[in-house]
């Protein structure tokens, strides 16, 4: 059994990577390619095996929902890595300050060493093989601690990894809270955490104890604003993938949408038509991916109840008798919403999508702005006046201008949160570098001027140094 399932097992298997890591604690080049050759033939070959796990785990998740949310994202990411790889490890050479010539000034990027991974139940291979392989092709060890609700998953995963990857470099960890806790506590070289901003508040505090760095990638309520000038069937073929994908199961899937008033009605009846084009029904369908588990249906029905209660218009997208053990629910508009709904309260993570109505664009910056900075943002206009007065007045992890979701998958981008949605930065070379130590060298030769400094104080030269640098 290669999946590691108990704290015994996983205390024993950090103090072997950490011995392991300083038995050779530089990494060559071809080594790293090595390592992300190796990882990604193991994906490309078991790619069938990758969509059974992802199905198991979820009940019914379609094949296509995997392809690309988790297995097109997790090799492209690889790919862009070897290619930039040379260039992100060449040390990079910095300007030496006057006062220190002759010298020469670099950074060095070095492995940090053992590294920690949790990763969250919704992308399973892209959220643990994407870190997994920047976290290589860094140098380090990696232990990767898998959601309790994908067990499929991560049994496939440790087998195969660890048929070409020893356990002292990659190690897979399965098991429930009470082995995340564990885990969380080791005293890792860097901790990085994708999943909610609640545990995510628990798993920085069990950092601190060590002062373990953290990357923070967390979730919280994207929104979507589409302006009063754009072709609103444009806007809806622009957001419509990023939502239903993995039945809106996806950190940065549009939360809600900011409509014009006026164009609320037609904003609903292209939703519909679009939406039952997609899906003519959910029941069987093996294109829909099912709600994880019967806690995250009954939170998302709870969410439903709760807004009808409250005076909101439900309307799901496709109308039929919903079978609770299949768990697939239709993607679900929400109008006349308001903030004391619990839909309007928590991350909505699952197929509903509420309809805000704004008057002008002030309004609805100083909604996003008095709630948490989201993950992401999405802008539907042409109008770059628009544009730039959202991009400017507001925060958010990422955006993007006409589409949703593919920012994430844009391997140059930067991808990370801000505020309650997150800290710190990974995919591109700012992923490298998170997961490497940027180590600043000053190197003198021969020559050196520094004796001129020294005491007795109050000569010539002192008083010559202090008139040119003080000023
Ligand atoms: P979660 O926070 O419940 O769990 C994430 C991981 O943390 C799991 O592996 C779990 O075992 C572990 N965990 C749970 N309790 C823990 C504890 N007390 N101490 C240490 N570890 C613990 O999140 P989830 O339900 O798996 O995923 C959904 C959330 O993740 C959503 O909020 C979503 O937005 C977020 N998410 C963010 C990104 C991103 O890249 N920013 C990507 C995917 C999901």
């Amino acid at each position: 059994m290669h999946l590691i399932q108990t704290i015994n097992d996983v205390n024993e298997c950090f103090v072997s990577q950490q011995n392991h890591f300083l038995s050779k604690p530089y990494k060559s080049y071809e080594d790293r390619i090595n390592d992300l050759k190796k990882l990604k033939k193991l994906l490309l070959d078991n790619q069938d095996a990758f969509i059974e796990a992802l199905n198991k785990d979820f009940g019914s998740r379609s094949a296509d929902d995997t392809k690309i949310g988790d297995i097109i994202t997790t090799i492209s990411g690889i790919n862009y890595t070897m290619k930039n790889l040379k260039s992100w490890m060449k040390p990079k050479k910095r300007k030496v300050d006057l006062l220190f010539q002759p010298a020469k000034a670099s950074i060095l990027f070095q492995p940090l060493g053992v590294v920690g991974v949790v990763v969250p139940w919704n992308y399973p291979v892209f959220l643990s093989l994407g870190p997994l392989a920047t976290a290589l092709a860094a140098g380090n060890c990696v232990m990767l601690k898998m959601s309790e609700f994908t067990p499929a998953t991560a049994t496939l995963l440790a087998g195969l990894i660890n048929s070409v990857f020893t356990k002292k470099q990659i190690a897979i960890v399965g098991g429930e809270v009470d082995i995340a806790t564990a885990f969380t506590s080791l005293a890792f070289d860097h901790l990085f955490f994708t999943g909610s901003t609640n545990v995510g508040k628990i798993v920085m505090q069990a950092a601190a104890k060590n002062l373990v760095p953290v990357t923070l990638e967390l979730g919280g309520k994207s929104p979507a604003i589409i302006d009063d000038k754009i072709d609103i069937k444009l806007a809806v073929s622009r957001f419509i993938l990023g939502k239903v994908l993995n039945s809106g199961q996806t950190c940065v899937a549009p939360d809600y949408i900011f409509c014009p008033e006026e164009k609320v009605a037609e904003l609903v009846d292209e939703l519909q038509k679009v939406y039952s084009k997609m899906y003519p029904k959910v029941a069987n369908n093996k294109d829909c991916t099912s709600i994880i588990n019967n806690a995250q249906f009954e939170r998302l029905n709870g969410l439903l109840d709760d807004a009808r209660s409250l005076g909101a218009n439900v309307i799901p997208l496709t109308v039929e008798t919903i079978d609770k053990t299949e768990r697939k629910m239709p993607l679900t508009v929400l109008t006349d919403v308001n903030d004391d709904m619990k839909v309007m309260q928590q991350e909505i993570f699952g197929p509903i999508i509420p309809i805000l109505t704004y008057k002008n664009t002030t309004e609805a910056i100083h909604y996003i702005n008095k709630n948490d900075r989201p993950l992401a943002l999405y802008i539907y206009s042409f109008d770059k006046k628009f544009q730039q007065d959202i991009l400017l007045n507001t925060h958010a992890g990422g955006v993007c201008i006409n589409e949703a979701t593919f920012h994430v998958a844009n391997d140059d981008l930067p991808f990370g949160g801000v505020g309650s949605s997150g800290m710190g930065q990974y995919h591109g070379e700012e992923g490298f570098k998170t997961f490497s130590h940027g180590k600043s060298i000053l190197e003198k030769g021969k020559i050196s001027f520094a004796h001129l400094l020294f005491p007795p104080f109050g000569g010539l030269m002192h008083k010559l140094v202090y008139k040119l640098f003080i000023r």
